[in-house]
């Protein structure tokens, strides 16, 4: 399968020059398999996608979404494909999506577009969406966060944009999910010595993701959901000391495709 990140940031999307390195849509990562689309969160990234999608309609397209929270669901309205009548759109969460598509959030319900859509219940677990098993586990975040791990053939991506490590039971599950996948985008919002001072908020530092993901075994691992506000010489600033000290990981970067498995 081919995966595809069309938004890394936490939070809100980042808009200037100082943002285009690493690009500034929140997140959304894609995992295509013959005439399958597997979408991973709905962020500003999602627009970009739906872009590419014109010329390329898959047969069908399910979305999950880790959970509610804005910056994973800012893009779903404004998606392409739900334009089109002939696009089949599935969209799966563990809260109602329907809440989004209502005033005085949105003027138009989800029955309003012309594609026709689904909405399926999300809860932790193993299902088979067409060519993808997909697993999903719960996560440490406020509110609660699914971490999600799509295999397809010999190929396996683990998502995790929205955690906190330290906590038991969520760090097992980030563990689990990651086991030996080929890549694991994991969330490293702060700086280790940012996170000092922010702990409680739901998210992670590059050098916890970087520990949690090799104690997985993983191929190689990307960190994602990247601070708003972080410029990209920043950002290059941290993908040198995570490039030094492992040599499986980076930063994750808005526009790049990862053929896995193949
Ligand atoms: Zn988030």
């Amino acid at each position: 399968m081919d995966v595809s990140i069309w938004g890394v940031r936490g939070s809100a999307p980042a808009v200037g020059s100082q943002f285009v390195g690493f690009g500034g849509d929140t997140c959304c990562v894609s995992c295509r398999s013959g005439d399958r689309l597997l979408v991973l969160d709905a962020g500003t990234g999602m627009i970009r996608l739906g872009l590419q999608l014109e010329t390329a309609l898959p047969a069908r397209i399910d979305v999950l979404i880790t959970h509610g929270h804005m910056d994973h669901l800012l893009g779903l309205p404004f998606f392409g494909p739900l334009s089109r009548a002939d696009a089949e759109i599935h969209i799966w969460a563990a809260f109602d999506p329907a809440a989004l598509f209502s005033p005085p959030l949105l003027p138009m319900s989800l029955a309003d577009y012309p594609a026709r859509t689904e909405v399926h219940a999300l809860a932790a677990g193993t299902m088979e969406i067409g060519p993808f098993t997909v697993t999903a586990a719960a996560l440490n975040h406020p509110g609660g966060a699914l971490g999600i791990r799509v295999s397809q053939g010999q190929g396996s991506l683990a998502y995790l944009p929205d955690f906190e490590p330290g906590d038991l039971a969520g760090d097992s599950a980030a563990v689990a999910l990651m086991e030996g996948v080929d890549l694991a985008l994991v969330d490293a919002t702060y700086t280790p010595a940012e996170y000092a001072a922010r702990q409680g908020r739901g998210h992670g530092d590059w050098q916890t993701a970087g520990e949690l993901a090799v104690k997985a075994g993983v191929r190689r691992f990307g960190t994602i959901h990247h601070q708003h506000t972080r410029v990209d010489t920043d950002l290059a600033t941290i993908s040198g000391q995570i490039g030094r000290r492992w040599k499986q990981g980076f930063v994750a970067r808005q526009g790049e495709t990862y053929a896995l498995g193949g």
